[in-house]
């Protein structure tokens, strides 16, 4: 069993706030943590020896400190198997994908190294003669990270790597439901890491917004919901804090002619299915031209029908269940609110068990046919199994359903047509945009959203820089 408090100044302290538990989904009578949420006292604590480390840290050039965080991350591979262990106990998922998402967080966190030494910096000419004019980029300072639970080592590395190498102290806050990870991490920074660099406070939507709201925090980096990203961003606003948000999705591909459909719907199954469909750049529409619709549906549910649900722990598990109550609570819901209103589930529709997993969260891999633009279940972000699927008779009907949701975050297009793809990358309302393959993000590519799915700076590679660094404008005269 995990017991953490929070990580202050290199030190484990006890949370002075209310203590909660994590429970293993496939089997929720399985305590798997108990922690200790802490104090807005504690919070403020951790914000001041981040400012106090934050000092010491960004005069370091940043080649050596790429260096020092190179040695974290090796301490972390080390531990892989720990790390993924401990995703799956809290998370769910099986046990293959949270090794492949460890070793993805490694991978970005790597890449972010060569951007620390590239320092973003340009020497330009001065409209004025014998000066030299240059931009370069500073440390933000103190970051405040607030991340979510179904990726809980992916989504905290996202920030760590890039708040380190560029000279930042990160405050890390984690999902109450699933912090393990997050402490593992922190762990095996202590004693490579000055202490103070990299801090854990533990705790829920509190203690979140009090990390976010302490006058000390340079900058706010959100991964969660579109609600969460709003209150965060009010917040932020006090302080004039820097904000990064990355928030939902409801992310489609469209399919328009194709010549192997089963390559097609294979793509599409893994992108709406992986981690239960709790990704925020899920496939959660397929957008089908009505020739291909009856070969789609069909294709569809024969992929959803073959996933083995189970304990993630189990080799043959090719599904695990949803991480909490609520959220299993939650699909349930929209899904019967989507067949109230006309849908229908070809396959799946609602809540399952497992033999043995006695009150596992798990949910039916699910494909609604039948379903129109206005509809809840074409609109809202659902965030479990499920696919609807959506007929269109027209290149501009497809364009319209696929950008007539609030969201922007991912989309895929299947098509031969140079035309189509053309338009597809100028008019796909998202911010990342994929053709003839899934939704998947490359370790190196910038990642983000538009409209509802995101604000400020993308994060992942290059595009980290203009969120954890400040741009200056420098005018030298030589004498
Ligand atoms: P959530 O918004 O409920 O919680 C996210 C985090 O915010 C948690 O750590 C939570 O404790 C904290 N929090 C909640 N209220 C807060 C407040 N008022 N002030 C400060 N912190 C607060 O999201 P979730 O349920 O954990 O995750 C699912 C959501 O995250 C989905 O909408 C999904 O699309 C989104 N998500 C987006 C991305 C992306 O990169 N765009 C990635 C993963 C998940």
């Amino acid at each position: 069993m995990y017991e953490y408090g929070s990580l202050i100044a290199g030190q484990w302290v006890r949370g002075a706030g209310a203590a909660f538990e994590t429970r293993n989904p496939a089997r929720p009578a399985e305590r798997v943590g108990r922690y200790e949420a802490a104090s807005a006292e504690q919070v403020h604590e951790a914000v001041l020896a981040a400012a106090a480390a934050q000092r010491r840290w960004k005069v370091i050039p940043s080649v050596e400190r790429g260096a020092i965080v190179e040695k974290f991350l090796a301490a972390l591979e080390a531990r892989s198997d720990e790390l993924a262990r401990s995703i799956t106990l809290e998370q769910g998922k099986p046990l293959a994908e949270s090794r492949g998402e460890v070793a993805k967080s490694l991978a970005e966190s790597r890449f972010m190294l060569g951007e620390a030494a590239r320092g973003h910096s340009e020497v330009l000419p001065s409209a004025r003669a014998g000066i030299r004019n240059m931009v370069i980029h500073r440390p933000l300072g103190v970051v405040a990270a607030i991340t979510p639970w179904n990726f809980p080592i992916l989504t905290p590395m996202r920030k760590i790597a890039p708040a380190l190498v560029f000279g930042n102290a990160i405050v890390l806050k984690p999902s109450e439901f699933a912090p393990a990870t997050a402490c593992l991490i922190a762990d095996t920074a202590r004693g490579i890491l000055p202490d103070g660099i990299l801090q854990i406070v533990n705790g829920g939507a509190a203690v979140g917004a009090a990390l976010v709201g302490s006058p000390g925090v340079h900058g706010v980096t959100f991964t969660g919901s579109v609600a969460t990203g709003k209150r965060i961003y009010a917040l932020a606003a006090d302080s004039l804090a820097a904000v990064s948000l990355e928030l939902g999705g409801k992310n489609a591909a469209v399919v328009n002619d194709v010549t192997d459909l089963g390559a097609c719907l294979d793509q599409i199954v893994a992108a709406a299915f992986m981690c239960a469909g709790q990704r925020c750049t899920a496939i959660s529409r397929v957008i089908v031209h009505r020739r291909l619709l009856a070969d789609v549906e069909e294709g569809l549910a024969a992929r959803a029908r073959k996933f083995v649900l189970g304990d993630g722990m189990d080799p043959a598990t090719t599904m695990g269940p949803l991480t909490n109550e609520a959220q299993h609570a939650r699909v349930t819901k929209m899904v019967e609110a989507g067949v109230s209103e006309g849908a229908r589930a070809i396959t799946g529709g609602r809540p399952t068990t497992v033999a043995g997993l006695d009150g596992g969260y798990f949910y039916e891999p699910t494909v609604l046919t039948g379903v129109t633009p206005g509809m809840s279940v074409a609109r809202d972000e659902i965030f479990g199994p499920v696919i609807s699927v959506l007929a269109y008779d027209d290149l501009d009907q497809a364009f319209s359903i696929l950008n007539g949701v609030e969201y922007g975050l991912t989309s895929a297009l299947f098509s031969n047509d140079n035309g189509v793809i053309q338009r597809f990358v100028d008019e796909s309302e998202n911010g990342m945009i994929h053709v003839n393959h899934g939704t998947i993000p490359d370790i190196h590519m910038p990642f983000g959203g538009v409209k509802a799915s995101g604000v400020g700076a993308y994060s992942v590679g290059a595009s980290a820089a203009a969120f954890y660094t400040t741009e200056h404008s420098v005018y030298v005269k030589h004498r």
